[in-house]
C-alpha cells in the first residue's frame, strides 16, 4: 500500500520486479520463459511443478509493482521509483536500487531511471523559481570492498571517514557542481569510461562491482522566510546498480570449505541483511557498518530515508534458479 509522507511512521521499502523480454540469443537457442506477469502486482511461475517442487517454491509472488516484458522503462520509473527518487527535492534522502543476476537488465533499467529522475528534477527546478538550487554529482564503484572514484582517472582506493555531522563520507571523492543537463551527460560518459577501464584491467568487474551515482541537492528560499528550517534543504538521492546477485547466492550456497576460496560479495550480503531488517521496522541493531556499500548508504537507507528496489529477472528457463533467488530477496524486502 502507498507509503506515507515524510512524517509517516511506516516508510516501507517500495519493491518492484521487472521481467525482461527474452533476447535474441535466448530465442535463437529456443529458450522459453516460464514466468508470467498476470497483473500489476503478481508474477507466476507457470511451468508444471512436481508435487515436491510445489511444496518448496511458491508459484505466485506479489509485490508493490510487477512489470511485464512489454513495459517500457518510463513506466518502471513512473511507478516503481519516481516517488521515492523525487523526495530528494523536499530534503529527504533516498536510494533506488537495481538488484538481479548478471544480464537480467539492472544497468538497462537503472540508467533509464537515473535520466528520467534528473529530467524531472530539472523540471521541478524550472517551476520553483522561488528557490535557489545547487546540484552536486558524484559517482563511485565498490569492487571487492574497495571504493573507487568514477569521475577521476586516479584509481587509488578511497577511504571512508566518519564525520560527526555528515555521517560516513568518502574521502577525496570528486563532487562536481552540475552546470546543466549536458554537463550531467558528460559526467555520465566519464563514469561509463572509468567503469570500462576497470573492467578490462580486472576482468569482467561490472558483474562484481556496485556502482553508485549520487546527486545532492541543496536549496534555499530566495527570500528570507523567517527562521523556518525548511528555508534551506539538503538531501541526496543514490542510484545503485548492484553487482550481479549470482555472486551472493553462490557464496551463500557454498559450504564453509568452498567459501574461503570463493569471492564473497560482502556488500551484497550485508545489503540483504540490512534491507531485511529495515523492512521489519527501523528499530533495533541494523548492521550498516558491516560493509562499504551499507556504510556509504546508511544516511540514505535508515531513519527518514526512502528506498525503492527494482529486482530484475531474466525470463529464460535456464535462469530459473537465479530468478527464484531474486524473487526471494524481493519478498524479504517488502
Ligand atoms: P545487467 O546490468 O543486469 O547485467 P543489462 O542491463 O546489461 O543487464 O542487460 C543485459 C542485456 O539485455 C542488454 O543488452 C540490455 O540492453 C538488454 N535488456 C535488459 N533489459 C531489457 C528490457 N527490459 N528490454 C529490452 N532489452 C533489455
Ligand atoms: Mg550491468
Amino acid at each position: 500500500e502507498p507509503m506515507q509522507g515524510p512524517s509517516g511512521q511506516e516508510e516501507r521499502i517500495l519493491v518492484s520486479v521487472r521481467l525482461r523480454p527474452l533476447n535474441e540469443k535466448e530465442i535463437a537457442r529456443n529458450d522459453v520463459s516460464d514466468w508470467e506477469c498476470i497483473n500489476d502486482n503478481t508474477i507466476i511461475y507457470r511451468n508444471n511443478l512436481s508435487v515436491a517442487e510445489r511444496s518448496m517454491y511458491p508459484t505466485a509472488y506479489t509485490f508493490d509493482r510487477v512489470f511485464s516484458p512489454d513495459c517500457i522503462t518510463r513506466k518502471v520509473y513512473e511507478e516503481g521509483a519516481k516517488e521515492v527518487a523525487l523526495s530528494v527535492v523536499s530534503g529527504i534522502n533516498s536510494s533506488v536500487f537495481a538488484y538481479g543476476q548478471t544480464s537480467s537488465g539492472k544497468t538497462y533499467t537503472m540508467s533509464g531511471i537515473t535520466e528520467y529522475t534528473m529530467a524531472d528534477i530539472y523540471d521541478y527546478i524550472e517551476k520553483h523559481k522561488e528557490r535557489n538550487f545547487t546540484l552536486k554529482f558524484s559517482a563511485l564503484e565498490i569492487y571487492n570492498e574497495s571504493v573507487r572514484d568514477l569521475l577521476s582517472a586516479d584509481s587509488t582506493p578511497l577511504r571512508l571517514l566518519d564525520d560527526p555531522e555528515r555521517g560516513t563520507i568518502v574521502e577525496k571523492l570528486t563532487e562536481e557542481t552540475l552546470r546543466d543537463w549536458s554537463h550531467f551527460k558528460e559526467l555520465l560518459s566519464i563514469c561509463e569510461a572509468q567503469r570500462q577501464i576497470g573492467e578490462t584491467s580486472l576482468n569482467e568487474t561490472s558483474s562484481r562491482s556496485h556502482q553508485i551515482l549520487r546527486l545532492t541537492i541543496e536549496s534555499s528560499a530566495r527570500e528570507f522566510l523567517g527562521k523556518d528550517k525548511s528555508s534551506s534543504l539538503t538531501a541526496t538521492v543514490n542510484f545503485i546498480d548492484l553487482a550481479g546477485s549470482e555472486r551472493a547466492s553462490q557464496a551463500l550456497s557454498a559450504g564453509a570449505r568452498l567459501k574461503e576460496g570463493c569471492h564473497i560479495n560482502r556488500s551484497l550480503l550485508t545489503l540483504g541483511t540490512v534491507i531485511r531488517k529495515l523492512s521489519k521496522g527501523r528499530n533495533g541493531h541494523i548492521p550498516f557498518r558491516d560493509s562499504k556499500l551499507t556504510r556509504i548508504l546508511q544516511s540514505s537507507l535508515g531513519g527518514n530515508a526512502r528506498t525503492a528496489i527494482i529486482c530484475t529477472l531474466s525470463p529464460a528457463r535456464i535462469h530459473v534458479e537465479q530468478s527464484r533467488n531474486t524473487l526471494l530477496f524481493a519478498s524479504c524486502a517488502k
